[in-house]
């Protein structure tokens, strides 16, 4: 089976996750019947959720780093990464004010009294009151489940006058008004625990704030028994508090008596609870007569570092890939279960949580609510095959956590039941790649092994009468004939001296999976003669032996990126009218964001706008649209483009392979995907392309054509209608159907340009004439057959850039070359003790069997032929 899963597969199937889903919103009437099935129509959709009304979100779901406020005037010396207030925060971390937070050192027990703030009108005076008073304290109460990032629901403030509570739902898009009295230096804010509330106020309101009193932060300092509020109101006011409530719908509205009164608690009793708090500290004698320290100084620094924090977007170089190891180290201690189910395992909660954290972003819901931990463990672990197994997994073990129990929280989540086929398809997916990769055996006539193979391979041998088939599991067989030159005849060749398998680092028997030690974005670029060495490069290793090794390649392709300036992910991508162009290069880095769109936030928006398009609030919309609008270089975009964005980015093969297991059709339009530090091929293209992309259809029609037939699985009729724009017309219209209503909502897009698209494309304006001078010009191979495997999401293109570096600069030696410094890193990470006689880092010469060898060039054609991949 395929060792452990690769960047690439996971984004491979994420991407065709995103173009399930979206084909099933597509279809109009197969969504129809599948809800019927399961159930109510995409939740989200219909679903009023509050922060669908807010006008300015700071914080979306993108995988773009967050934007902070930038101060006027002070545009220009402040860079991406600086606190906006940063030099005010510095000098109050040097000299902090002197505040007395009370004057008569007393507090008023909570009266009835409070003021409901949510009109602007309101924030308006409330500011005006904070900008007099010289001391007031702070909280804030969050919402999680329901949204991605989270969103603050509720503002409390308290005076030594009154109490107001702020409706931060309500005034979401106001709340700025409030920015000049929080970075007011001479305005002391009090916070208890404000490290988060720091955080959020940046996220929601650009609200940074300067001057602040933590009561915690002075509890750490007087060494106090407990540091939480319940706590302090204990002691300090003898008032005991249910924090139970913390954990209320905070969108709630009105919101109950018993909730404001635990909002108001929170803040009420903080200016006394400080004022107390500073007098101790003050009062503290130092630790020895020579210890200067001032605890109040100690305390008002520590609390102004909170302030200094910015929040940022948590980044993860895989979506999923945090949740994805937590899930996995708790749940994969299963007793009797083998390594190759723990590895498969893994591979399946790593997908899961992909495409979990996907949908999340996507229908802005937190991880939790569109598919618990628990159940992604389960499923990995059952590997269900049906959607009505999904449906039971889910909600048996949602029920046995006690995860169901409040309704706010179904299980199923409606996310989970709308996209249940999505979550079958992903199931399923794996379970064909573990079947695909089969690794089997050949041994010689005296039962010698002389390597490993595919089952391809091995049924090339079996068909010829070449070979017999020795054993079933793993699929091995004897060869009929005497090798041409055994292995070890020769001098550093390479042969398997032991029948046995076993790890060829530890040693271990009992399991073993393949590795394959030079990884694939760059062997697949490989000249075909130079990948035939498959034998040698790849080895048998345990489970634990691989994930070393496999680590240690991770990183040392992060410095092969370095070394060659060649980024591992594919940064930007633009579309030049009849093609898109990839920057992989570091010169990249340069491009200013009009330039271009990474090709994972081109999809994600472009999946939102036609999934959920007609639902967003318009500030959402207009923000997606405009990566769309980027990456087209235009203003105008149609629901086809949209389409098309979707493609973008998968490869021709996973395209395919996603319509044959869908039977959908796809309108194949573009992705003549060129690689800027490529070629001369994109006038070429834009020439042999007529309008309506039929040179492509063609083209993909006789593939179809081979495919079909040679696999008997379907009729060459059946094939030929998969790529006719007249069979793709009812899906296609059907989408377009769902577009419109997008587009009626974007004031920009007139709906005649939708028809006249095509035509409009055509005409070259002078800013494509400009892009395409980006392009140096080399050989395009845009129609080898590995450039039909590279997904522009994972590792392909850059392997493609390096391995093109590598023939350019110092041909095939080159290659030997970075092969010999893969073979150094296995061996550096592994140490192995049980590699076969004969095996070299130096290897390079040919394993071959002579004359009916697969890899002989009179059989190649033949091979070839053969080879449907
Ligand atoms: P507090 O600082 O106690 O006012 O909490 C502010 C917000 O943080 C609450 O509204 C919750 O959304 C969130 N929060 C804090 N602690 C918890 C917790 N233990 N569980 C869930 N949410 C919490
Ligand atoms: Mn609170
Ligand atoms: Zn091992």
């Amino acid at each position: 089976m395929e060792a452990a899963i690769s960047i690439e597969t996971i984004n491979a199937l994420v991407a065709m996750v995103c173009v399930a889903a979206f084909f099933v919103a597509a279809s109009s009437v197969r969504r129809w019947r599948r809800q019927r099935t399961f159930g109510g129509i995409c939740c989200s959709e219909l679903e009023d959720k509050p922060q669908n009304r807010f006008k300015r979100v700071l914080a979306d779901n993108s995988y773009s780093p967050f934007k902070h406020f930038k101060q006027e005037g002070k545009e220009k010396e402040i860079s991406l990464r600086m606190h906006p207030f940063a030099d005010e925060i510095a000098s109050l971390l040097e000299q902090p004010p002197l505040t007395t937070f009370m004057t008569n050192h007393e507090y008023s027990d909570m009266s009835n009294s409070y003021v409901w703030i949510d009109t602007e009108h309101q924030l308006d005076l409330l500011a005006g009151l904070l900008s007099k008073e010289r001391v007031f304290a702070v909280d804030t109460e969050q919402h999680s489940l329901r949204s991605f990032l989270g969103f603050t629901a509720l503002m409390q403030i308290s005076t030594q006058k009154e109490d107001y509570v702020i409706d931060t739902i309500a005034l979401h898009d106001s709340m700025g008004i409030l920015r000049s009295v929080f970075a007011d230096s001479s305005i002391c804010k009090v916070f208890h625990g404000a490290d988060n509330d720091v955080l959020w106020l940046q996220r929601d309101f650009h609200i940074y704030v300067v001057n602040m009193f933590d009561t915690a932060k002075a509890c750490e300092i007087l060494s106090k028994p407990q540091k939480s509020l319940a706590y302090l109101l204990e002691t300090y006011c003898g008032v005991s508090t249910d924090k139970t409530l913390q954990r209320e719908d905070w969108r709630l509205r009105p919101l109950s008596a018993e909730m404001i009164e635990y909002a108001r608690n929170d803040v009420h009793y903080l200016l006394y609870i400080a004022d107390c708090l500073v007098s101790e500290l003050k009062r503290k004698p130092p630790a020895s007569p020579d210890d200067k320290l001032n605890f109040f100084f100690e305390a008002s620094h520590r609390s102004n570092m909170v302030c200094m924090q910015l929040y940022a977007k948590e980044v993860e170089s895989t979506p999923g890939a945090s949740a994805s190891a937590s899930i996995l180290s708790r749940n994969l201690n299963i007793e009797g279960i083998t390594s190759w189910r723990r590895l498969e395992m893994k591979d399946l909660i790593w997908i899961l949580c992909a495409w979990r954290d996907l949908m999340a972003r996507i229908h802005d819901e937190s991880l939790r609510y569109v598919l618990s931990d628990h159940a992604i463990a389960a499923l990995a672990v059952k590997a269900p095959k049906s959607p009505t197994e999904i449906y039971d997994i889910i909600l048996h073990v949602d029920i046995s956590n006690g995860l169901n129990a409040h309704p706010a929280l179904p299980s199923p989540s409606p996310i989970a039941k709308n996209h249940v086929e999505d979550l079958c398809f992903l199931l399923q997916e794996m379970n064909a790649n573990v079947d695909d990769s089969e690794t089997c055996w050949i041994y010689a006539s005296d039962g010698r092994l002389l390597c490993y193979c595919d089952r391809r391979k091995l049924e090339w041998y079996v068909q010829r009468d070449l070979a017999r088939i020795v054993e079933d599991d793993p699929p091995a067989i004897m060869l009929l004939f005497e090798p041409k030159g055994r292995p070890e005849d020769e001098d550093n060749e390479f042969y398997i001296q032991s029948k046995k398998n076993m790890c060829v680092g530890c040693g271990e028997k009992s399991h073993y999976i393949r590795y394959r030690i030079i990884p694939s974005c760059y062997r697949m670029h490989f000249p075909e003669h130079l990948k035939s060495h498959r034998s040698h490069d790849i080895v048998l290793l345990c489970v634990d032996c691989h994930e070393v090794a496999h680590s240690a390649a991770e990183k040392y392709k992060k410095k092969v990126a370095q070394e060659f300036g060649i980024p591992l992910f594919v940064q930007k991508i633009v579309n030049l009218g009849e093609s898109t162009v990839a920057t992989v290069a570091s010169t990249s880095v340069n491009l200013t964001e009009e330039t271009g769109v990474s090709p994972l936030q081109l999809r994600t928006a472009a999946m939102a706008l036609l999934r959920h398009g007609s639902n967003m609030p318009s500030g959402r919309l207009e923000e997606l649209m405009q990566i769309v609008k980027t990456y087209f270089g235009r203003q105008e975009i149609s629901a086809e483009d949209l389409e098309a964005a979707l493609l973008v980015g998968m490869s021709p093969h996973e395209r395919r392979r996603f319509e044959k297991k869908r039977g959908l059709s796809i309108r194949h339009n573009e992705q003549n995907i060129i690689y800027k530090n490529d070629t001369s091929s994109i006038v070429q293209t834009a020439e042999d392309n007529d309008k309506n992309g039929s040179m492509y259809v063609a083209e993909e029609s006789s593939e179809y054509k081979f495919k079909y037939t040679d696999s008997g699985q379907r009729s060459l009729s059946n094939a030929s209608t998969i790529v006719t724009s007249s069979a793709s017309l009812l899906d296609h219209n059907a989408s377009v159907a769902n577009s419109i209503q997008i587009l009626d909502r974007v004031q920009e897009i007139e709906q005649e340009n939708v028809s006249n698209m095509n035509e409009g494309n055509k005409n070259e304006n002078p800013s494509d004439e400009a892009r395409r001078n980006l392009i140096p010009s080399m050989s395009e191979v845009a129609s080898s057959g590995t450039t039909k495997k590279v997904s522009l999401l994972g590792h392909g293109p850059h392997g493609k850039q390096v391995v093109e570096h590598l023939l350019c600069k110092y041909g095939e030696d080159g290659i030997q070359q970075f092969c010999q410094r893969w073979r150094k890193v296995f061996v550096d990470a592994i140490h192995p003790r049980f590699l076969p006689y004969g095996w070299d880092i130096m290897h390079s010469g040919r394993r071959d069997f002579g004359e009916y060898s697969v890899y002989s060039p009179a059989k190649r054609a033949v091979q070839e032929a053969n080879d449907l991949d």
